[in-house]
């Protein structure tokens, strides 16, 4: 895939993705989104006093995990000082913190720890993406900017269909991205469409050939949420655990 320097549209690029390699090294050269991008970039050169003297990556942050995962969770979009800083989702800050600990208890993580792009992590047949590959201001992308970064979760679903069998939605900002990418990604997504809650999960039937798919909703692991105690430690494991099983794992 020859790439250009800067993508500037998702929907041409995306599908020229042959392999989730590919798909990630395209979404790192994305520039679609003016908003973000700046914003990006500022944070990056500004930077938060305790990361001064970190150098920020301040470009979009492409999805992690292996090419054959049968679980994949998504998430809002990178951290300003977490992914967007260390360039790898949920890593370098305390979302990733509770995350990784909790998919290590489970087995699907190599250490409990995600502090950096070559801290050695690895996981075992899951996989993180987010609907929104840069860091928004507030932590609030814009629908329209959502729907600029759909041709990505796009292809990386259409990359993942030979071996996915479960999606968490960390969030009820995944769950509504990522119903209509399901949808147009071979899953039947049932009517009355499935509503957002921790706890939630709706069975999408393959449209054609392929293996059915389970959604499970999960609260964000957000710092305002697992401070908050609104996500523990235990509710995160329960459905992580829970999807895992459903993707033909535990
Ligand atoms: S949010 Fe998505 S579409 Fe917009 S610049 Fe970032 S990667 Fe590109």
């Amino acid at each position: 895939m020859n790439l250009p320097d800067r993508v500037t549209e998702p929907r041409e690029e995306a599908p020229k993705a042959r392999d989730l390699a590919g798909l990630d090294a395209a979404v790192s050269r994305c520039y679609a989104c003016p908003r973000l991008v700046d914003w990006r970039e500022e944070v990056g050169r500004v930077r938060r006093r305790s990361f001064a003297a970190d150098d920020y990556w301040a470009r979009a942050v492409p999805g992690f995990g292996p090419a054959d995962a049968s679980l994949l969770l998504v998430g809002l979009a990178p951290a300003a000082h977490g992914g967007n800083r260390t360039g790898r989702m949920f890593t370098g800050d305390r979302s990733g913190d509770v995350l990784v600990a909790a998919l290590h208890e489970l087995g699907l993580a190599s250490q409990p720890t995600s502090v950096s792009r070559d801290d050695g992590l690895r996981l075992h047949g899951v996989r993180f993406t987010a609907p929104v590959h840069c860091a928004p201001p507030d932590n609030r992308p814009t629908t329209g900017e959502r729907d600029t970064c759909r041709p990505w979760l796009m292809r990386e679903l259409a990359l993942l269909r030979p071996t996915v069998r479960a999606v968490v939605a960390l969030g009820a900002f995944g769950w509504q991205a990522v119903l209509p990418v399901l949808d147009a990604s071979g899953w039947i997504v049932p009517r009355p469409r499935p509503v957002f809650g921790h706890g939630a999960r709706a069975v999408l039937e393959p449209a054609g050939e392929g293996r059915a798919l389970t959604l499970f909703g999960c609260y964000h692991v957000s710092q305002q949420n697992t401070f908050t105690g609104r996500l523990t430690p235990a509710m995160l494991r329960e459905v992580l655990a829970a999807a895992w099983a459903s993707a033909g794992g535990g």
